[in-house]
């Protein structure tokens, strides 16, 4: 049976029927994955054996009339820098190859807990620094929707997965961007979600005070349903909120658009945006008008100063974070060095890409005695008043909608040894960040080139309910999330 581009609740249909078993669903995604990814190359490790025994387990279940998890048959990849247990997990950096986790993040456990199963683990920028896959210390990830494309990054490899159909959902982290850029540049569903609404533990950390575990998929309805799973407070990430989970679910249409106030704030339309993706993003603003909303004009006048606060703050969080790749407690080492501090430097040396040490320099020269003040300080300063921005925006419109990224996937290599190029990328991603309000991205058109564009509505603190009902409203206006790739 062809499974081709079917939703969590589509497959569940046929799985529940007994028209399919979830052996038959993992053997359909492992035979895809066999065709495809050696084009594709979205996959690190493919986990068979673990997706084998998974799948046997819910057919037993099913068989002998025994309950089974609300994600029962759901097929996904997971971003090779959540730790799995027993399985490699590398963060896509040669520091880690061959890593094995004695345990596994939360969010990923939480999913298996409801018989989610793991197909493979994806590619990603090293640690999660960059914006298109091309950092990876193992191999570049490419776009379905045109081989010579990057997927976006840094959870290139997810998405890549599950706009090419080899898996159904897939997990992603998002501090500046890294789950709505490769969605929009993939066309398919993504959600970053407020900081702390989903655990962080057991993810190998790139700025603490800004990574936000989240979820691709192909629609929304499916972000919905996986994010009330993830979603919760957990004891052992101190940074989790003990609110009551809503039911996303069950609240997906609940939004009146009609009178409904978007914010469409200036700064995200003028440059760097390429003519296209503006044409884009503004109909489906349009398109929210027609059915009843109000669009407002509104000014987040810091946005300029988003790419240079979030390079300053991201880098100083990710030279902590960096220190325990030692060689000692995580991580390959060297051999036959004559000192310690030999030991340090060949092994970091050796093992990490470049964008990691460029990160932990910048970092480290802006958080040294006599600049501490005058980079991380300020920027600090600036963070302050960017959230102040939104929130305040906030109370005069519902949400704010605004483009993914300035243009459609550009060609492999063309900012890969740019790096203050790569960072651009991120001119409409990364303030969300910085203040830690939720965003949902999601497609809204193609370019002449048939290279997908796609828009995010961002909402206040803990909104995700409500951004994910106006998404949700989208796509049962528009098919363009319904549209895949040829391959
Ligand atoms: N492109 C951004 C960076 O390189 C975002 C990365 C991310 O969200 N993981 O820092």
């Amino acid at each position: 049976m062809d499974l081709k581009s079917l939703t969590i609740s589509q497959i569940q249909e046929l799985l529940f029927s007994k028209q399919i078993s979830a052996v038959d669903i993992v053997k359909f995604y492992l035979q895809r994955i066999k065709k495809i990814d050696p084009q594709i190359k979205a996959f690190i490790t493919i986990t068979e054996k673990e997706a084998l025994k998974q799948a046997e387990i819910i057919d037993s279940k099913i068989k002998k009339g025994e309950s089974v998890g609300k994600l029962a048959g759901a097929v996904m990849a997971v971003k090779d820098i959540f730790l799995t247990k027993d399985i490699q997990t590398t963060a896509s950096s040669q520091v880690l190859k061959d890593y094995l986790p004695q345990y596994s993040s939360t969010i990923y456990q939480k999913l298996i807990d409801e018989d989610a199963i793991i197909i493979g683990k994806t590619n990603t920028d090293p640690f999660a620094f960059g914006g298109s896959t091309e950092n990876s210390g193992f191999f570049t990830t490419k776009n379905p929707w045109n081989l010579s494309k990057v997927p976006g990054g840094s959870s290139g490899g997810s998405a890549a997965a599950v706009a090419a159909d080899l898996c159904q959902f897939a997990l992603g982290t998002d501090t500046g961007g890294s789950i709505r850029l490769p969605a929009s540049l993939c066309n398919i569903s993504g959600l970053k979600p407020t900081y702390g609404l989903n655990s962080r533990y057991g993810i190998t950390a790139m700025a603490s005070s800004f990574d936000c575990p989240g979820v691709f998929a192909k629609n929304v309805a499916d972000l919905a349903l996986l994010t009330k799973i993830t979603a919760g407070v957990d004891p052992k990430d101190a940074t989790t909120i003990d609110n009551p989970v809503p039911d996303y679910s069950e609240i997906l249409n609940n939004v009146d658009l009609k009178g409904l106030k978007i914010g469409l704030p200036k700064e995200y339309f003028i440059d760097p945006i390429n003519t296209e993706v503006k044409e884009k993003v503004m109909a489906a603003a349009k398109l929210f008008q027609s059915k009843g909303a109000i669009l407002v004009d509104i000014s987040l006048p810091n946005t300029n100063l988003g790419i240079a606060v979030y390079y300053i703050l991201v880098p100083s969080e990710i030279s902590a974070n960096m220190a325990r790749y030692d060689g000692i407690r995580f991580g390959r080492n060297t051999d036959n060095n004559p000192d310690i501090t030999s030991y340090y430097m060949n092994t970091r040396g050796q093992y990490m890409e470049a964008e990691v040490k460029r990160r932990i320099l910048i970092g480290t020269y802006a958080l040294s005695s006599g600049y501490y003040d005058a980079y991380y300080t300020k920027a600090s300063k600036v963070r302050t008043l960017i959230k102040n921005e939104f929130t305040n925006a906030l109370k005069e419109v519902d949400v704010i909608l605004a483009p993914v990224s300035p243009t459609v996937a550009w060609d492999i290599g063309a900012k890969a040894n740019d790096p203050l190029q790569m960072y651009l990328v991120d001119a409409f991603t990364v303030c969300i960040n910085v203040a830690g309000v939720p965003s949902v991205a999601l497609p809204c058109g193609f370019n002449q080139e048939n290279l997908p564009i796609g828009f995010q509505l961002i909402g206040n603190f803990f909104e995700e309910s409500k951004i994910l009902s106006i998404a949700n409203q989208y796509q049962q206006f528009t098919d363009y999330h319904l549209q895949t790739p040829k391959i």
